[in-house]
């Protein structure tokens, strides 16, 4: 949601498993399994698939503005096929390339001798890069701002703490900062309660997601919200 004015720009598409005899199995249960068996490659890319293709029949019927924001794990960053991939999933599904976020971690670019490569195909392609759970891993800042990244994605721990404990506040502050001084946007995870909203709001973050707003949904839900937002 967009902080100063309220506005559903988007939705970040989260991966939960329909079990026919264990029911709902959360990610934190078998991402771990597919990481290791290298099945999350494969996964990662059926994700990108149905979210890409799902955003597009979003946008036929609502604001085309609507965005959709996908996870990249690191193996999948380093495939050297990812930006092909992406692009033929992009023309398969024909959903604008600057619809699409891809989200990855602090330690996957820092880590990876040709993120920086990588990253620059991702926007000669179109697409946005965010930097997710931003504060909470390793960034070297000397080598931040040479990436290109779009976004930073302010951990949810810094969110919750404010009003609870000192100096969440001031690192946001400080995050927010560094990030529109570097031509970027900030996106606050896991906004709670209306408390932390109107902190956010006073220190000029961008876009905020979490509970406040709303709980995971189903496509067919988000899709009646969607509606309802259309009308
Ligand atoms: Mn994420």
């Amino acid at each position: 949601m967009e902080l100063q004015t309220g506005k559903v720009i988007g939705f970040e598409a989260l991966l939960r498993w329909q079990h026919p005899s264990q029911g709902l199995v959360l990610p934190a249960t078998f991402i771990p399994v597919a990481e290791e068996t290298g099945l999350i490659v494969p996964i990662g890319y059926w994700i990108l698939r149905a979210a890409c293709r799902q955003l597009c029949l979003w946008q036929r019927f609502s604001a085309k503005s609507l965005t959709i924001s996908v996870n990249l794990s690191g193996r999948q960053f380093s495939q050297p096929d990812l930006i092909d991939q992406i692009d033929q999933i992009l023309q398969e599904t024909g959903l604008d390339a600057s619809s699409l976020s891809l989200e990855i971690t602090e330690s996957m670019i820092m880590e990876d001798e040709s993120a920086t490569a990588t990253l620059l195909q991702l926007r000669n392609l179109g697409v946005k890069v965010s930097i997710d759970d931003f504060g909470t891993g390793y960034s070297s800042l000397g080598r931040l701002h040479h990436f290109p990244i779009d976004v930073l994605k302010i951990d949810r721990s810094f969110v919750s703490g404010i009003g609870v404990s000192e100096g969440n506040l001031e690192i946001i502050q400080a995050i927010v900062t560094l990030a529109h001084q570097l031509g970027m946007d900030v996106i606050t995870e896991g906004v709670e309660t209306l408390e932390q909203l109107s902190e956010l709001r006073k220190l000029e973050c961008d876009y905020g997601q979490g509970y406040l707003f709303s709980r995971p949904l189903d496509s067919l839900a988000a899709e009646a919200l969607i509606m309802s937002l259309s009308l």
